[in-house]
């Protein structure tokens, strides 16, 4: 008895070992842990630009996800244990007063000295949604606007800790190099499809991603929180896939499928899903998805969906 238990012990501390090392390498991706290296505290409110600042701030950032996963983003209000937890941070990032209303007061009314309140949608020039008056706030959607928001967000940083503003500006050309990767495959991806039609079967939130790769973008709700849609809507949409000969109906990720399946069933059509990224469920959040895992999981999606030529 004495005997197996000493030859288990081991075993025991290795595979102890083992899941530790698992576990910090799964945490590492979306949970940095606090360590003396990381200088810069900063809280994002939505999952691109927690993922953006993430990637920007590398190793000198420790950053927190304020909108929580499994959280509609449209509707979200802060509450007060959210100031709580944000206070003392030195960089509070959004993606604009269109996404986020209430993000410049919340942040103002934070308990935190010489915060810097960083809006990555500056500079980027705002869409009309097709559908809906006012402007599309889905920005990350289109890579040349993530891009302009990691500019963003290596301004922020480095106006805060200035003597590694080189470091941010290399995460930066990284971040821009990958972007531009994405951008290639999409461009090749979907440039000869059978089908040109996004029927989707969620709130407009892909107009920027249909506006750059030239595609004809149909969505069922407005750019803002979701609503239940009408049944004239519904019958709106059906009419348009029917009329562009679509095959296949997007339904959005995190949103009940129910519509898109019944739109598809109507019209004899298949569902795939599309995640526009502003709500990630706590699975995706916990195994490490980031922006590019997200947007190759969407061009899947599309160049399955539409029929797209394999480049
Ligand atoms: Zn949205």
């Amino acid at each position: 008895m004495k005997d197996s238990g000493a030859r288990l012990k081991p075993i025991a501390l290795l595979l102890c070992a083992a899941l530790t090392v698992l576990a910090a390498c799964r945490k590492a991706r979306n949970a940095p842990a606090v360590s003396p290296e990381r200088e810069v505290r900063v809280v994002a409110t939505i999952f691109p630009v927690y993922d953006i600042m993430r990637e920007t701030g590398g190793i000198r950032a420790s950053v927190s996800l304020l909108v929580p996963p499994g959280a509609e983003a449209h509707s979200f209000e802060p509450r007060p244990s959210d100031a709580v937890k944000s206070a003392s941070v030195q960089v509070f990032a959004y993606a604009g007063d269109s996404m986020e209303p209430w993000a410049r007061k919340f942040a103002a009314g934070l308990d935190s000295s010489g915060l810097l309140i960083a809006d990555l949608s500056r500079g980027v020039r705002l869409r009309a949604p097709a559908s809906g008056a006012g402007s599309d706030p889905h920005i990350w959607l289109d890579f040349a606007n993530a891009a302009a928001m990691a500019e963003n967000a290596a301004r922020a940083l480095s106006a805060v800790d200035p003597p590694n503003k080189d470091y941010y500006y290399s995460n930066l050309a990284v971040i821009k190099r990958r972007l531009a990767k994405l951008d290639a495959e999409y461009k090749t991806g979907l440039a000869s499809c059978r089908s040109r039609a996004v029927i989707y079967a969620g709130h407009f939130s892909f107009g920027y991603l249909a506006a750059r790769y030239g595609l004809e973008y149909h969505a069922l709700g407005d750019a803002g929180p979701d609503a239940e849609p009408s049944a004239g809507r519904v019958a709106g949409l059906a009419r348009a896939a029917r009329a562009a000969g679509a095959k296949t109906v997007f339904a959005e990720e995190m949103s009940s499928p129910k519509f898109a399946q019944a739109v598809a069933s109507e019209i004899g059509a298949q569902v795939e899903t599309l995640n526009p990224m502003h709500e990630i469920t706590r699975s995706d959040f916990d195994s490490g998805e980031d922006y590019y895992s997200i947007m190759e999981d969407n061009l899947r999606a599309l160049s399955k969906g539409l029929g797209c030529a394999k480049p």
